[in-house]
């Protein structure tokens, strides 16, 4: 067990306190925990307003959706760019899917949420409400994956000038 803890980089900036600040990447401000949650705890409406925002932007499967592909975007960038810290992750992989007994023994749920999560994935840069239509081009019109993209970014194009223009926000059925 490591014993170490990050150095102390300063000491609160409010006046006649004396908590000693650690070095944190996370740090945003110069004052310790007490006072950071008491500033938190002094505008309730503020805080209100944007849990409200935040909670309707994420409640868009949209912004989910691209919000997921940014992070995983970072993270494979991030592991493409440290060998060291893939091989770590390589490691942990393998270990937590041997300790679940591999995906042989994995439920038809599992199986099935797996499978959710990868079609989002290949989907991400398609908007929720033309996924469908998308899938029916591959498989009913035995479409490549680009082909089928290239029409879904020009029904959306269309709907989204459609929708400037009329103020209707309609969907084209293709299909
Ligand atoms: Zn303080």
């Amino acid at each position: 067990m490591s014993t170490w803890r990050p150095p102390i980089i300063g000491t609160c900036s409010i006046e006649g306190c004396e908590a000693q600040l650690r070095y944190n990447v996370k740090r945003k401000g110069t004052v310790c925990h007490y006072h950071a949650r008491q500033e938190v705890a002094s505008r309730p409406e503020r805080n209100a307003k944007i849990a409200r925002t935040v909670k309707a932007q994420l409640a868009d499967p949209n912004v989910l959706s691209a919000r997921s592909r940014r992070i995983s975007e970072a993270r494979t960038k991030q592991l493409r760019e440290n060998p060291e810290l893939m091989r770590q992750a390589q490691e942990q992989m393998r270990a937590v899917g041997k300790a679940n007994g591999g995906s042989a023994n994995w439920s038809a749920e599992t199986r099935a949420a797996a499978r959710r999560k990868q079609r989002a994935r290949k989907l991400a840069d398609i908007p929720m409400e033309y996924r469908d239509e998308y899938t029916a081009l591959c498989r009913r019109h035995n479409l490549s994956a680009p082909e089928a993209r290239r029409i879904i970014r020009d029904q959306v194009d269309r709907d989204l000038a459609r929708y400037i223009e009329t103020g209707k926000l309609q969907q084209t059925t293709g299909g």
